[in-house]
């Protein structure tokens, strides 16, 4: 029934409905919302005006960054510890900061290796990695992309890929459970997850 829906109402459907958990239905509710509530419309068109005209991924950690402004994480001087944490997303920098119990850098993979999915090396922010890991001075890596089995199997791909490095390769401790995702696991997990880690060996 949305053909009978002006065509930029009809794009903003199919659009929506391209995001995660969001199926036509909440689609169209949430697009019946915002013609309720024109300042909400207003609103959300310059919250994502915004964004499109000035955030970018920081080329060394991948986090979100505003343009011109330094990166929060690679530019904070307190951030002390000679210890690098690969996560896979955005999300799981934001789950282990609420935890208070990292003062490391971390570094965005971007996702886990799964061919299934058609996702491979070059797809993931690896060869960053690898140049980084020449360039700055750690002698920790934290490798910390969930439970899933892809992220294991990128967990040893890369632990293969870091063998001849010369720092210490761990992983957070159990307590997370199998499949999970980093960002679910509430913060007093992840810290006694985090403090506990362990050697991650081939
Ligand atoms: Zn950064």
């Amino acid at each position: 029934m949305e053909v009978l829906l002006p065509p930029s109402l009809q794009s903003l459907l199919k659009t929506l409905e391209r995001l995660p958990g969001i199926g036509p239905r909440s689609a169209l509710r949430i697009v019946q919302a915002l013609l309720r509530r024109s300042d909400l419309l207003l609103q959300l068109h310059q919250a994502i005006g915004a964004v499109v005209e000035s955030i970018y991924s920081c080329p060394v950690c991948g986090f979100w960054v505003e343009k011109e402004k330094p990166c929060q994480l690679c530019e904070d001087p307190r951030r002390t510890d000679p210890v690098l944490c690969i996560v896979k997303e955005v999300a799981d920098v934001l789950a282990i900061e609420r935890s208070q119990a990292f003062n490391g850098r971390y570094h965005i993979l971007g996702g886990v290796l799964d061919p299934l999915a058609g996702v491979g090396e070059k797809d993931l922010r690896l060869a960053e990695l690898w140049q980084r890991l020449q360039r700055e001075n750690y002698e920790e890596v934290i490798i910390a992309l969930g439970t899933s089995p892809e992220a294991e199997t990128t967990a040893y791909y890369m632990a293969r890929r870091l063998a001849d490095w010369h720092g210490r390769l761990t992983r957070f401790a159990s307590g997370i459970p199998v499949g999970s995702e980093l960002s679910y696991v509430d913060p007093l997990t992840l810290s006694r997850s985090l403090r506990e880690r362990q050697l991650l060996s081939l």
